[in-house]
Formats: C-alpha cells, structure tokens, sequence
C-alpha cells in the first residue's frame, strides 16, 4: 500500500510538470484527489490493514494528501500567471497608431460660387427669392413678354411636361411672379437664385444649370444703376481691377438691353486664348424692364422703371476658378471636386 501511495505522487508529480492550462489542473485534482479519485480508491484498501499499520498509513496519507495539494496549487499559481500574460499580450491595444479620420465632406464650386453671388447681392440690400423647378407656359414665357407664338421661343430647346408644364428654362419667371405679388408696389430690389433646364450639352452648356437673375423696380432707376450695380457685384466677385462694359443686345423682356463684358480676368485685358485675344468676356445678359413687362405685373411705366439681369452660375465659377470644361462640374469626378476645398 504504501508502495501504491508513493506511486501516485510520483505520478501526480509528473504529471503536474506537463500539465499547461488551469483547467486541466482542475481536472487533473479531481482525478487523483476527488471523491472518487485515485487516493480515495486506494485508501479503500486500508480495511485490509492491521490496527498497527493503519495509523501509519494514514498519516503516509495524510501527509501525501497535503503535500500533493501544495504541489497542484503552486503548479496553479505559475499557470494562472502565464495564462494572465498571454492574454494581455494577445489584448493588447497599440495606442501609438493614429486613429481613423472620418473623410470630411466640403461644398460643390458651383454651390460656393452661388453662395458669394448672394452674399454680395444681399450687402446691396437685395431680397432673395425662389420659385419652382416646373413652371407654366405662362410664367416662364408669357408674362416675360415672350407670346405663344414668339420666335425668341424657339431660341430655348425646352423640357415640356406637358404642353402647359415644363421645366424652367430660366429663373425669371421668379421675376414675373414677384411682380404680380407685390400688385404695382415698388420698390422691389431682388434676385432669384436657382436650378434651370434646357436641352443642351456641349462643353459650355450643360442640361441642368444654375442662374442668377436680379430685378430692380422703382421711381427713377435707370441705366446708371443698372451699370453701378453690375460694376460692383464684378469687382467682389472678380477683384478691384476688373473693368465692365455694356454692349447693345436685344432680349424680348428688356428695353434697352446690355451683354455685360468683363475685362478678361485670365490675363487681365491683353489678349488670350480664354478671352479669344479681346480682352473681355461675355458675363451677363441685361436691360431696362420692357414697358410691356411691367405694364402686365401692374405696375405703370410713366411712374416707375427698372432694371434686370441674369447670369449663369457655371460661367461665373468657370471664370472665377479657371476651368474650361462646365461639363465638369456635374461629371462628380472627386479629384475635380477636391481641389475646391
Ligand atoms: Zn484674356
């Protein structure tokens, strides 16, 4: 028996040296020291014992009992702190790697564009007005002194929803509807900023573009203001040193009328091949209201007069950013659109 004892240890010993993981410890105390354990199977032996040799054997017992558990717990001890180790290691978090930017968005040139031409409108005290995207026959053509059977209609390939509906092909039926809301009462000082559609597109034209006209009604407005106010919306668009000019034009709703020049802001006036060596760049189309014009909205010519124009925002941002494709703003190729961050 006492042989049997000493093998156990030796074994438990043994085995405890291979043992890698707390768990299998765990079972491994079981095994040998449980209830139903290797020690318990032994000791059942002892009945078979004389009463000299019990005591003896028990306290061999005894004292293997004690001496194994301090070995099994040791032997825990040394696991639980490797197995510690490992999983910190494995846990473990870098904090010197730079975190993650989340990528940060920024406005279309074109929108920026629209943004500084209010802004430098509204410092001039004008309103800001909107009107919708499908518009009727008569706002968009009529009232602006364009009849049915006009042949500046046919100047404008237009997106008809149906034979009275279409889609904008300008922003001055926002104009027409000012008029007849304010029923004859000036002043009006306004623009009207938005989306409008024509059929058309080439490398200066697209389907889809953006207009920024302006409407002034009022006792005494002539052809000085209309000037004064262009001259200095392009001087804050285009700097201080920008030089505009009128040159005659006809537009149905405008009499007299104007296409705005200014001096080519590429190179500065001398000639190149943006400006096509004149110097200037077409910028705007403008006039005096027709007296028709206002006579429709309810307002009397012999009392008051004004002025209107109207430009695209593309043209305006291609000058201002230099790019010669407006194709490009609406292709949504980000390398384009980064660079205006
Ligand atoms: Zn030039």
């Amino acid at each position: 028996m006492e042989e049997k004892l000493q093998e156990l240890k030796e074994q438990v010993l043994k085995d405890l040296a291979n043992i890698t993981t707390v768990a299998a410890l765990k079972d491994m105390k079981i095994q040998y020291l449980g209830k139903k354990g290797s020690l318990t199977e032994i000791m059942r032996g002892m009945g078979k014992l004389s009463p000299e040799e019990r005591p003896v054997i028990g306290q061999l017992v005894n004292d293997i009992r004690n001496q194994l558990e301090v070995a099994i717990e040791t032997r825990s001890k040394e696991l639980e702190k490797v197995e510690l180790a490992a999983k910190l290691a494995a846990e473990t978090v870098d904090i010197t790697l730079p975190g993650r930017k989340p990528r940060e968005g920024h406005l279309h040139p074109v929108t920026l564009t629209l943004r500084e031409m209010k802004k430098i409108f509204m410092r001039m005290g004008f309103a800001v007005m909107e009107g919708p995207e499908i518009e009727n026959d008569y706002f968009n053509f009529e009232a602006l002194n364009l009849p049915k059977d006009h042949p500046a209609r046919d100047m404008q390939d237009t997106f008809y929803i149906t034979e009275e509906f279409l889609l904008r092909t300008q922003t001055s039926p926002v104009q027409a509807r000012t008029m007849q809301e304010n029923k004859g009462n000036s002043p009006i000082r306004m623009i009207c900023p938005g989306t409008v559609y024509r059929n058309d597109y080439d490398a200066t034209h697209s389907p889809m573009f953006h207009q920024v006209e302006g409407l002034v009604i009022d006792k005494n407005i002539s052809l000085a203001d209309l000037k004064g106010t262009l001259e200095v919306f392009c001087k804050e668009m285009f700097g201080n040193d920008v030089k505009i000019r009128l040159r005659p034009s006809f537009f149905p709703f405008t009499e007299p009328s104007a296409e705005v020049d200014i001096s080519c802001v590429m190179c500065g006036g001398k000639g190149c091949r943006v400006c096509k060596n004149s110097g200037w760049l077409e910028i705007l189309g403008s006039g005096m209201v027709h007296p028709n014009v206002l006579r429709m909205s309810g307002f009397d010519p012999e009392k008051v007069s004004g002025f209107a124009f109207g430009m695209g925002v593309e043209r305006i941002a291609m000058l201002k950013y230099g790019i010669d494709d407006l194709r490009l703003f609406f292709e949504n190729d980000l390398r384009f659109i980064r660079q205006f961050k």
